[in-house]
């Protein structure tokens, strides 16, 4: 029989793993928002977002309140590591009858303790001067947090039962009864004479209270938590073993999704005590768990913290040794009435059986004294009794652990963990193999993970001061890091600001007299019709001014658009050379091209995506106003491109070239949608740079003749602002990096927007920061004090990752040469939003000023239209695009615009352009 009990109590490992996956589903069953409510495993939130860092610094003041007691604490943190924190506490004796008196009276009994704990411990002069005592509030129920400092008690326990506290938030209470206290001053003397409390007035003394805050509220895990990240190393998992069991760790704060927090991590109360509730541990219930289950409070309750708990231990041990006795194999012949009183066997009883090692003795004058006779072989069996049922509550810890363990290695993305958990409790402390046990049995089922198990000391005490000291800390540092990105976040009234002064400069651009002067040069294209798909034919294209000069060949047919091309390089002598050596080199490209794909025998139409500044004054003219991009070929400049095109063709004997376009890349995106869309009629290019070009009312158009149709207006509007009308937007980071560039105050706009400066925006920001001491220990690496080393494309990465590609994050620090905290990687996640976010509301500024006015146009009520859009950052950041049409209605709402990614506008758009140009030609005639 002894056997088979013993065997009752030992879990196969098979079993151990099944019961870690249950938890592991059970943890996220709690964490989601759907299955929260059904969840055993509660996993509350607890609105901890760090662990100590040792910077913490200060007074800080702890009320704890335990059963019939209430501790007050004070803890000062001298910013060093919190190697030596000084600590001073005193306790207080519940009277008689709070427990289930007026909720109000205990938060007043509490205030009470505080005042007299500080008029105590506090000089007069040190307790009357301006500086704020933060408190924290260490409150072991199970309560509803929505706040660090604010929680509403879901029901009392532990003999406690005061009237009007459920439902309340026990932080204003605390808060309320702090405050009156101060209100009152001694006034309030008279509350310490109720009769039933039995105590002198003389007994308080009350000090001053009117600089207490109560910053946070806590639950003793949490603090067990804190106290082992003193030592200057994180600890991100605790574990209390003790009377009851619980445990919490830092959770990625996104996978909590009963808290708005989406950011960071989060510290999860995992109360796992409920685990089993719904019956999945039934199996492994011995006859005595399920006795110890009936004679509680709350029997088919809590059956985890039954079987782990030190509470119920020994009351396990008790029903064992009744049900072994019933069946003939202990204490034969010898009166065991004693063992049917509940609570006899105390879990001290069982640690002292256990512990002892050597021989019975102590187990035998332990088993006298409760008053049995036991014999030499009742000793040992009792001994081999305590010890399954101890050494099964540390296994079972073990399970939870490795299931908190996996999932944390899971849900950050990692192969191998390493963490440091804190353990505090009695069956920790008590049990000699209990640590042993926790170890290895976490180790067998979560063999990717290695943790290492840190003893906490006074976690609910010391480590409410942490949590409150880093709360306070954290608040320090949001004012600071909001400081320094308020002025890059943008108000809905900014950017209708932004939207009214893009609309000014649009009419100036296009006023005949204004032109010169608008620093939109709204540029005429030429481009009077966008396709209405009926065109087709065959067309030759050229690119230059992109990554790559390229030759291509578009049919443009009734089953849609094909295409075949060819990348030419431009060797840098030929672009640094004569304009005519240039547009030669070009001409042998276009021949060997028509060679290859067999059309020299035709001359097709063809489309030139010329992306350098060019004053249009028909499709095929345009003059060059400079270069850029490293061209510097001479003798363009000021010359009509598609006449140098001609004339080289000229030189070549080539005759089978008809240039009848010549046009932006805008334009070209514009027109590649405008083929598949008949309502797309604006372009927008967010790559390297950014323009926009749109359909205007030719009327509207003061620099061009005629006033019949619409017209293509290339904008330019890269250049917005260059006339300092947006000065009141740029910050200091915009400014640097504008000095920094080849063309100060030129392409301001530009500079807030696109590809080429968003990463160094992002860099001067983290230099300000790490400056400031918020990021990387105040300590910036030479390498990000380069210009440039920070691309466009990381801000992609980085705003791309949850929890889950931290590392990514981690990678790009490192290829900075950064050693990054994971608080680091948050807050340059925050960095990097602030500036893409910017941008796109910028751009959606922009663009909305460029809908209303279409609209305006057309005397519609609303606007229904189309956007075709080129760039990498628009194509590949995650972010951009949702945010650009987010903004875009908000200050447009009467226009409905849909956005469509252009498939190589350069391409086909040129095409397209040399269709229209022909189809509208041959209508015309
Ligand atoms: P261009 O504007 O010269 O035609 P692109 O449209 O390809 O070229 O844009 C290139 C720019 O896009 C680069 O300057 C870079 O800043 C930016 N970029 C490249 N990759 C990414 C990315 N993954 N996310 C955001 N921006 C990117
Ligand atoms: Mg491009």
């Amino acid at each position: 029989q002894i056997q088979r009990a013993l065997r009752s109590l030992c879990i196969p490992l098979e079993r151990l793993h099944i019961m870690k996956g249950h938890m592991m589903q059970d943890m996220c069953k709690g964490l989601s928002r759907q299955t929260h409510s059904q969840a055993k495993v509660r996993m509350l939130p607890t609105y901890i977002c760090s662990t100590p860092n040792g910077t913490e610094k200060g007074n800080f003041l702890v009320v704890e309140l335990c059963q019939n007691q209430v501790r007050t604490l004070l803890v000062t943190l001298y910013g060093d590591g919190n190697m030596s924190p000084q600590m001073m506490y005193k306790i207080f004796d519940m009277p008689e009858g709070i427990m289930q008196g007026e909720g109000e009276a205990l938060f007043d009994f509490i205030a009470q303790c505080v005042s007299q704990f500080l008029a105590e411990t506090i000089s007069p002069d040190t307790s009357s001067s301006e500086e704020r005592l933060p408190l924290g509030f260490v409150f072991p129920f199970s309560c509803r947090q929505t706040q660090l400092d604010k929680a509403e008690l879901l029901s009392w326990s532990k003999g406690f039962s005061c009237s009007g506290v459920v439902g309340k938030d026990v932080v204003q209470m605390l808060q309320s009864a702090i405050n009156k206290q101060e209100v009152g001053g001694n006034g309030a003397g008279g509350r310490w004479l109720s009769p039933w409390w039995g105590w002198k007035s003389s007994q308080f003394a009350p000090g001053q209270l009117s600089h207490v805050d109560v910053v946070a509220l806590m639950n003793d895990t949490v603090g067990t938590m804190m106290t082992c990240s003193m030592e200057g190393r994180p600890c991100e998992v605790a574990m209390v073993a003790d009377k009851g069991s619980n445990c919490c760790f830092m959770a990625e704060a996104y996978l909590v999704e009963m808290a708005e927090e989406t950011s960071g991590r989060m510290c999860v109360n995992t109360e796992w005590g409920c685990f089993g509730d719904d019956g999945t541990l039934n199996d492994i219930f011995t006859p005595y768990d399920e006795s110890v289950d009936e004679e509680s409070s709350n029997p088919g309750e809590k059956r985890f913290e039954k079987l782990v708990g030190s509470l119920y231990l020994g009351e396990i041990v008790r029903h064992a040794l009744i049900a072994l006795t019933a069946e003939k194999a202990l204490f034969t012949g010898t009166d065991i009435a004693v063992l049917k009183e509940k609570g006899v066997f105390t879990i001290q009883h069982v640690l002292d059986i256990i512990n002892n090692e050597d021989g019975t003795t102590v187990v035998k004058r332990i088993l006298e004294v409760l008053g049995l006779q036991p014999s030499e072989r009742d000793c040992g069996r009792v001994q081999q009794i305590c010890r399954a049922v101890v050494g099964r509550a540390a296994t079972l810890h073990a399970v939870g652990l490795a299931a908190i363990l996996s999932y944390m290695c899971q849900t950050r993305d990692m192969e191998t963990l390493m963490v440091n958990v804190g353990v505090e409790g009695e069956l920790y402390t008590g049990y000699s193999r209990f640590e042993e046990i926790l170890q290895s049995v976490s180790r067998l089922l979560s063999p990717e993970c290695m943790a290492t198990l840190l003893p906490s000391r006074d976690g609910s005490g010391r480590g409410a001061a942490m949590v409150t000291a880093v709360a306070l800390r954290l608040a320090a540092q949001r004012r600071v890091v909001n400081e320094v990105l308020g002025p890059l976040r943008l108000t809905h009234a900014d950017l209708e600001k932004v939207q009214a002064l893009m609309r000014q400069e649009m009419e100036r651009g296009l006023g005949k007299h204004t032109n010169a002067t608008a620093s939109v040069r709204m540029l005429p294209t030429y481009v009077s019709h966008t396709p209405d798909g009926t065109e087709r034919g065959d067309f030759l294209a050229l690119d230059l001014g992109g990554t790559n000069f390229r030759v291509l060949v578009v049919r443009v047919a009734e089953e849609g658009i094909t295409m075949a091309s060819e990348i030419y390089v431009i060797p840098a002598a030929i672009m640094q050379g004569t304009g005519e050596r240039l547009f030669d080199h070009i001409i042998d490209c276009i021949m060997d091209f028509q060679t290859k794909q067999n059309l020299m025998t035709q001359t097709l139409p063809l489309g030139f995506t010329f992306s350098f500044p060019c004053q249009q004054v028909g499709l095929d003219k345009a003059l060059l106003l400079t270069w850029t991009k490293g061209f510097s070929a001479s003798g363009c400049v000021g010359q009509d491109v598609v006449q140098l095109l001609r004339e080289a063709a000229q030189r070549k004997q080539h005759s089978g070239l008809r240039v009848v376009a010549l046009l932006n890349d805008t334009v070209g995106t514009m027109m590649s949608c405008g083929y598949d869309d008949p309502k797309c009629e604006i372009g927008l290019i967010v790559g390297t740079g950014t323009n926009a070009c749109y359909m205007e009312e030719m009327r509207n158009v003061g620099t061009v003749e005629g006033d019949q149709g619409r017209m293509c207006i290339n904008m330019e509007w890269g250049a917005f602002g260059d006339n300092g009308c947006l000065d009141h937007i740029f910050t200091h980071f915009d400014r640097v990096v504008d000095e920094t560039t080849i063309n100060p105050g030129k392409q301001r706009f530009e500079k807030l927007i696109s590809g080429m400066y968003l990463g160094e925006i992002v860099r001067q920001i983290l230099l300000v920061m790490t400056e400031k001491q918020l990021l990387f220990q105040g300590r910036p690496s030479p390498k990000l004090q380069t210009r440039n080393i920070f691309q466009t494309k990381f801000l992609s990465t980085i705003e791309l990752s949850n929890g889950l590609a931290l590392r990514q994050i981690r990678a790009i620090l490192n290829e900075l040469e950064l050693d990054a905290s994971f608080e680091d990687s948050v807050l340059l996640r925050e960095v990097c939003q602030a500036v893409s976010l910017r941008a796109a509301q910028l751009c959606a500024a922009g663009l909305a000023a460029v809908v209303e006015k279409m609209r305006e146009n057309r005397g519609l009520e609303r606007l229904s239209i189309s956007v075709g859009v080129d760039g990498t950052l628009y194509k590949l950041h995650p972010c951009f695009s949702h945010n650009l049409q987010k903004t875009l209605k908000e200050l447009a709402p009467n226009c409905d615009v849909s956005f469509h990614l252009s498939e190589d506008g350069s391409g086909k758009g040129a095409a397209l352009v040399a269709a229209v140009a022909s189809r509208t030609a041959g209508a015309g005639q």
